[in-house]
């Protein structure tokens, strides 16, 4: 008998048959003798629905309404769940993130969350309840209602599963695991048995959907043995924990990730003077812009240019801020290119193999792709190149890499 905290996503819970589904499945893993604590996300499309009608209002609600209004949708389904499993015998409580007191900081929309009580949860296993938890919600010092910023459901499980010293994490989803990469583009991508911590957060933070990157960081802080799965199909999912396999068995590359949403900006001329990254930088900060990936270079004629990637709806307004930076600075030009994408190949074997840069130049060569920048970590590559060539780019680097071929283990 085991502890198990089983998340739903949206498209799990998108209707009342669905919901019925996974009150089935729920009370089949009661019948089996184990404590189960689920957390649900709202109805798929719930949660655009609700700030699509509050952005018909105000073009910029009240943080603290906004929280207010987009926690709604969780209620409807824990209380529907609740229901569902009470009408087949299981018996089962529903409680709003305040109600369980997930305790946050008042950052609304995107709180982050600082302690969980879990008297009441502890108290109703004992009774042999279902607890059903509402996804994506918590309350601050003060009793305001927050949320932990989209897809935070994944979070409140990976919490809650941490708190309680859960046996395991489940993430029920639409997807029966984590794939090499998405099937969508490579058809012959596999669904991975494992993966490490490391790498999930990588492939999150690189733009595979599937996990919230803070529920990853979260449970590999907490050490939650995680497990992605399908609410539709039987299957072992992918787990994601510390372990790595042996060096023998260790692929090089577990996964290839994409990203279509950046876009990339160019400063062309500036002077080779201390101070100039900074000065570009900072102004492109305090608009809360995030940059990702950097490259300058000094050239002959003691100018540089410099280069950088925004997410692809900032592009506009970094524009503005470097068509001033341009001036000040007295730089040549500047540029703006919005048709890129990002390709990253992921893997912990890379450390300890040699030639994986190389080769994935290569590769990407060998197709006549051209690369625009280059970054690394210990387990990742990432190039930019344009965005014509990422389904081609994936596919040569997913052969590249064999990573049709079976798992290990
Ligand atoms: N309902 C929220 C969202 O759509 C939270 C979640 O689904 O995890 O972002
Ligand atoms: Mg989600």
């Amino acid at each position: 008998m085991a502890l198990i905290v089983q998340k739903y996503g949206g498209t799990s819970v998108g209707n009342v048959e669905r919901i019925q589904g996974v009150a089935q499945k729920v009370k089949g893993f009661r019948e089996q003798g184990h404590d189960v604590i689920v957390v649900v996300s709202a109805m798929s499309g719930e949660t655009n629905r609700l700030i699509g009608m509050a952005n018909e209002i105000s073009q910029r609600p009240v943080p603290r309404e906004m929280d207010v209004l987009v926690s709604t949708g969780e209620q409807v389904t824990i209380a529907l769940l609740a229901m569902a499993l009470t009408e087949r015998g299981c018996a089962a409580k529903s409680y709003t993130g305040g109600q369980v007191r997930i305790h946050t900081d008042s950052a609304h929309t995107k709180a982050r969350i600082q302690a969980v009580d879990d008297e009441n949860m502890h108290a109703d296993l004992k009774a042999g309840r279902v607890v059903i938890v509402a996804g994506f919600q918590g309350m601050d010092d003060n009793n305001n209602i927050t949320t932990l910023g989209r897809g935070g459901s994944d979070t409140t499980a990976v919490a809650l599963a941490a708190a309680l010293k859960a046996d395991e994490c489940q993430i029920y989803t639409d997807v029966d695991g984590v794939y090499t990469t998405d099937p969508r583009v490579v058809e012959a991508a596999r669904r991975l048995s494992k993966i490490t911590f490391e790498e999930m957060l990588e492939m999150a933070s690189l733009g595979s959907k599937i996990l919230q990157i803070r529920s990853v960081e979260f449970a590999g802080k907490y050490n939650v043995p995680l497990r992605v799965l399908s609410t539709f199909e039987d299957g072992p999912g992918t787990l994601i924990t510390t372990e790595e396999l042996d060096s023998m068995e260790q692929p090089v590359i577990s996964g290839i990730a994409f990203n279509r949403d950046e876009a990339k900006l160019t400063l062309l001329g500036v002077p080779d003077v201390p101070g100039v990254a900074a000065k570009i930088l900072a102004p492109i900060g305090a608009k809360n812009i995030e940059v990702d990936m950097i490259v300058q270079n000094v050239g002959a004629d003691q100018t540089t240019d410099f280069t950088f990637t925004v997410h692809r709806n900032d592009v506009e307004s970094a524009h503005e801020v470097l068509e001033g930076v341009a001036t000040d600075l007295g730089a040549r030009d500047v540029r703006k290119d919005s048709k890129i994408c990002k390709v990253s190949v992921v893997g912990v074997g890379m450390r300890s193999h040699a030639g994986v840069a190389s080769q994935m130049f290569e590769t990407l060569a060998a197709e006549g792709i051209n690369i625009q920048m280059i970054s690394t970590s210990e387990i990742k590559i990432s190039v930019v190149v344009d965005e014509k060539y990422l389904e081609l780019a994936v596919r040569a680097l997913h052969q590249a890499f064999d990573l049709a071929a079976e798992d290990a283990n």
